[in-house]
């Protein structure tokens, strides 16, 4: 069964990833970096769909 999720792709400008963050999950703004932990390097570069399976 193929799920499709509506994201949110960050970018974090130190650790020189992407990562993708659910819309659905509401507080947008408390959203750190999974590798530094830290948001002050977040950028928001757009939004996407992911899908899953
Ligand atoms: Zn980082």
């Amino acid at each position: 069964m193929i799920k499709q999720t509506l994201v949110h792709i960050y970018e974090c400008q130190q650790c020189v990833i992407t990562f993708a963050v659910e819309q659905a999950f509401e507080d947008q703004s408390v959203i750190s970096c999974p590798s530094c932990c830290e948001e002050e390097w977040l950028e928001d570069v757009g939004e996407g769909v992911l899908t899953i399976g």
